[in-house]
């Protein structure tokens, strides 16, 4: 499925200096800020300057640079003195999974034990599943 991107995301105007953001890092492939409605402080994005509303409409080594920045600037959270005691690493990859700006961003969140933050786990949800389905699954997704 394709998504026509919005040129007028919030974070497209970011990208085009239209809007300010509390920059951290750039470079050709990507660009980091600060969320402004952090989880915890510290909270940033990691953004792509590649057009794109999800991570299967970017090329593969763009996806893998934006975690990799994402992976080398966690290290800077952890020592920059800000509470930082596990890291939580989140893409919300489309509106169903909770994407509310259409263009792809990395979360890199600052987590400490009770911060009050986390899932929310429907009764549906993490169901075990009989050996036999998953069994079916792990060859329905090997198939693709
Ligand atoms: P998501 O719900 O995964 O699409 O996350 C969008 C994130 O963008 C949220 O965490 C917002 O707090 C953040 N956000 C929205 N507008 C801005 C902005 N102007 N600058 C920085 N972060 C923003």
């Amino acid at each position: 499925m394709s998504n026509t991107y919005d040129d007028n995301n919030i974070f497209a105007k970011i990208l085009r200096g239209e809007i300010p953001c509390h920059k951290i890092y750039e470079d050709d492939k990507c660009l980091v800020f600060l969320d402004i409605f952090p989880v915890n402080p510290g909270h940033f994005l990691v953004i792509p300057k590649a057009r794109a509303v999800t991570l299967s409409e970017l090329d593969e080594e763009i996806a893998g640079h934006l975690f990799q920045v994402g992976h080398r600037l966690s290290k800077a959270l952890r020592s920059s003195g800000l509470r930082c005691e596990g890291v939580n690493f989140w893409v919300s990859d489309g509106s169903a999974a909770g994407q509310e700006v259409p263009h792809v961003h990395l979360h890199v969140i600052p987590r400490w034990a009770g911060d009050g933050f986390g899932w929310k786990i429907g009764p549906t949800n993490r169901q075990a599943l009989p050996p036999a389905e998953l069994v079916r699954l792990a060859e329905l997704l090997r198939a693709q």
